[in-house]
């Protein structure tokens, strides 16, 4: 569990941090999210103790990060993966974590073997590409078989296995009742793994939600309907006298605002109107995020701002 109360962090004039309460659960994946600039990297950084808070307070695993006995037992983190000696090889930089914290050498092999890292276990640790020293700061914040994880972008650098790996690593590990909180850029892969989000917009709380209430609360009231029957036919009068509104997309659906999905149903059955699809729209966690933090943003990046079709 990660509690944070009013967390608070100004430099100078500037404030980072702005009163932030939330809770990670552990069982759960919890994704972390706000634009550049927003404050995550502070925050994990309060978290693990290598900042200070200006006002407020942050535990982990029930108590302030410097007063555990352990750190590397209780909380695993990766924040930036090419922090390790490059003239190290992969398996000293982890033998020498697990000397500090008494753990056997054999932990370092298991390590290897669940981020795939044994064929190079002998090389330098500079002579990885981006993607193994993922895996390598995944190793390493796995050694102490922590319960809690923090993971600042973890899947940069992984191609796509990769990223397929780490989704299902990251479920496995919440499954077995342990705190997962990440922050990544790649949305439609936070939507996939992350059962919780937390939001951030200049330092302060925009959501702390599940995912799937996330998308449903933040997605709009229509249906995409399929039907044979034509666009001047009953189908349509019928769900326009039972008060909806129905626009017709390039692609020959009609997206039907105003009536439940079940609604429609029931209306075509009654009638014996066949339908080809019957599909709740939804938005996209990043469609909702654009939104959300639009007025957030302190860096605004050139992809930013672009009209998404929500409308298959
Ligand atoms: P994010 O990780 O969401 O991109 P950061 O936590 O890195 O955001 O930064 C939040 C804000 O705090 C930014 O405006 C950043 O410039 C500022 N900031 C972060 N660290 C420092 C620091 N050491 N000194 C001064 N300002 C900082």
């Amino acid at each position: 569990m990660i509690e944070t109360r009013e967390l608070t962090k100004r430099y100078g004039g500037k404030t980072a941090v702005d009163a932030l309460s939330f809770t990670v659960r552990p069982g759960r994946v919890t994704g972390f999210l706000g634009p550049n600039g927003a404050g995550k990297s502070t925050t994990m950084r309060l978290i693990l103790g290598l900042d200070t808070p200006t006002a407020g307070s942050v535990t982990v695993a029930g108590r302030r990060y410097d007063r555990l006995t352990a750190p590397l037992c209780e909380v695993g983190a990766l924040l930036d993966a090419r922090a390790v000696h490059g003239g190290r090889t992969v398996r000293r930089h982890l033998l020498g974590l697990a000397r500090s914290h008494a753990l056997p050498a054999r932990r370092v092999d298991e390590v290897l073997g669940i981020v795939g890292l044994e064929t190079v276990a002998d090389q330098r640790a500079r002579s990885l590409s981006l993607g193994m020293a993922q895996r390598l700061g995944i190793a390493a914040a796995l050694l102490g078989d922590p319960g809690v994880l923090i993971l600042d972008e973890p899947v940069n650098g992984l191609d796509t296995e990769g990223i397929r790996w780490i989704r299902t690593l990251l479920k496995s590990l919440a499954a077995e009742g342990r705190t997962v909180f990440l922050s990544s850029h790649i949305m439609s892969e936070l939507e996939l793994t992350a059962d919780r989000v937390v939001v951030i917009g200049r330092g302060r709380l925009l959501a702390d939600t599940g995912m799937r209430d996330f998308i449903e609360a933040h997605s709009p009231d229509s249906v995409l309907l399929r039907t044979p029957d034509g666009e001047s036919g009953r189908m349509r009068a019928l769900l326009e006298a039972r008060g909806a509104t129905v626009l017709l997309n390039a692609r020959g659906g009609w997206r039907v605002t105003g009536l439940t999905t079940a609604a429609v149903g029931e209306a075509a059955r009654e009638h014996g109107i066949a339908l080809h699809e019957l599909t709740p729209l939804r938005s996209s966690l990043e469609e909702i995020y654009t939104a959300m933090t639009g007025e957030a943003v302190e860096y605004r990046g050139s992809a930013d701002g672009e009209d998404k079709e929500l409308l298959r």
